[in-house]
């Protein structure tokens, strides 16, 4: 049997104004106090805080795993286009279970809040933090020379282990995290899952040489000439000659 589709969106389809409130009621968001109910202001309002909400993990407020891939596909574009380097990090809390198991998923919770208020700590504003998943986090650091990727994803490991987090009165818990890295092609139109799994077989290699490390994919180095960089952007010299 032929499966139906559903019914496209169309220009005439009712705004659920009501179902949109309560997406932000669920999220815990006061309603919008700008304007008055109604308005275009007030709806503006309630327009910025669903976009707030579908882009930002509920838990610990950093980017959720969609906005990630928004930035990283926009990264992807830059790199192709400037050549710059871009580094995505991938971080993962070393025996997280452990922690849920020994203390519970709520003190589990806040320490997942402690890691990524740690990550957040570290960044630039022109970089991204997210949640990816679980206990596992990642960074798109653009511009950044690759003989400084180990030193920047040092100082992200050492920042985590560095910071307790208190989860009852007089109980703080500490985790490490290892974490993978990996550079765009500098030149060259990567695919975001591409990228993400070459920084993840660096995590794996992280973990499987004992965990609370960061270890980085060798650079590779761009064969790609001043001219022939000349000719992708349509300014070489021998357009001149023509
Ligand atoms: P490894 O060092 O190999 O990464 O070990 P691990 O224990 O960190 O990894 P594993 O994948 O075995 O366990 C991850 C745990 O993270 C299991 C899961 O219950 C927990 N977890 C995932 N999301 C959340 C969450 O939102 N809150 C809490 N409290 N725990 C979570
Ligand atoms: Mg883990
Ligand atoms: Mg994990």
């Amino acid at each position: 049997m032929e499966a139906t589709n559903p019914p496209a969106a169309s220009t005439n389809a009712p705004l659920k104004l009501g179902a949109a409130l309560q997406l932000l009621r669920q999220s815990g968001r006061d309603l919008p106090d700008r304007g008055q109910i109604g308005d275009a202001p007030w709806l503006q309002a309630v327009i910025d805080a669903l976009c707030e909400i579908s882009s930002r993990d509920p838990l610990t407020g950093l980017a959720n795993r969609r906005q990630f891939e928004l930035a990283l596909a926009s990264e992807i574009d830059r790199v192709a286009r400037a050549g710059e380097s871009a580094l995505v990090l991938m971080i993962d809390i070393d025996f997280f279970k452990k922690v849920n198991d020994t203390h519970g998923h709520a003190a589990g919770d806040l320490v997942l809040k402690g890691v990524a208020q740690a990550l957040a700590d570290c960044i630039r504003p022109m970089d991204t933090v997210a949640r990816f998943g679980g206990e596992e986090f990642a960074m798109i650091l653009p511009n950044g020379p690759p003989s400084f990727g180990l030193t920047v994803a040092e100082r992200v490991r050492t920042k985590v282990q560095g910071r307790s987090v208190l989860i009852a009165p007089s109980q703080q818990v500490s985790v490490t995290v290892s974490i993978g890295g990996a550079f765009a092609p500098q030149w060259v139109r990567s695919s975001a899952p591409l990228w993400i799994e070459r920084a993840d077989q660096q995590l794996y290699r992280a973990k499987a040489e004992g965990r609370n490390r960061a270890c980085l994919e060798q650079p590779t180095v761009s064969l790609v000439s001043a001219e022939e960089k000349g000719l992708l952007f349509g300014t070489s010299q021998f357009q001149d000659l023509e």
